[in-house]
């Protein structure tokens, strides 16, 4: 059954919509489309392997293209996320948000079969990590398990990019993948 409440307060200081690079999977882009309407080719950016250091080599989303490798991640300018408005430092998307921005900084913990155990904090990122508060732990474990779902179906897609060989594959046609303009 696993632990129902994790110790966390969100004092929103920013840094992660500030200094964290957000990835997002396609349902997410797709999500962020549907509910504001924003342009993918806008508010996306391929960041090459040597931007983002937290990422293993062996991830299985890394889009290949003429010798490089790229991750897609959500824009981000000198003060943070394309989507964190200038004035008010909140997230203008927060409804629609990336499920990696809802899960931040939580880490599952699960038993030796596969079952849920508990979430506890990141010991490694650098949010202040506040435990004046309490979660529950039941809907962060929902989020968890419906982004393990779409993470498979952006290895799929993944695969099918990288499998593709056109002589000037870029890594912004990735999109064409799951996303239709018209
Ligand atoms: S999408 Fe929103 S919550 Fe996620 S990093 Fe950007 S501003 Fe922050
Ligand atoms: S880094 Fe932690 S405390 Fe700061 S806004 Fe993000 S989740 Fe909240």
């Amino acid at each position: 059954m696993g632990k129902k409440t994790v110790r966390f307060n969100c004092t929103h200081c920013g840094h992660c919509c500030t200094d964290v690079i957000c990835l997002p999977t396609p349902w997410d882009v797709m999500r962020i489309v549907r509910m504001t309407g924003a342009e993918p080719y806008k508010f996306l950016k391929f960041v090459l392997s040597d931007e983002i250091g937290e990422v293993e080599d062996s991830d299985p989303t890394w889009l290949e293209c003429q010798g490089e490798r790229y991750l897609m991640a959500v824009r981000r300018g000198k003060k943070g996320c394309f989507f964190l408005d200038k004035k008010s430092r909140h997230c203008s998307i927060y409804e629609a948000r990336p499920i990696l921005c809802r899960l931040y900084p939580f880490k599952l913990n699960e038993t030796r079969k596969g079952e849920f155990k508990s979430f506890t904090l990141h010991a490694d990122v650098g949010c202040p990590k506040h435990t004046d508060g309490t979660v529950e732990t039941a809907p962060l474990y929902e989020l968890y398990l419906d982004d393990s779902r779409h993470q498979k179906d952006y290895e799929d897609l993944v695969r099918v990019f990288n499998s593709r060989r056109p002589k000037k594959r870029k890594p912004k046609d990735f999109i064409k993948l799951f996303h239709d303009p018209r």
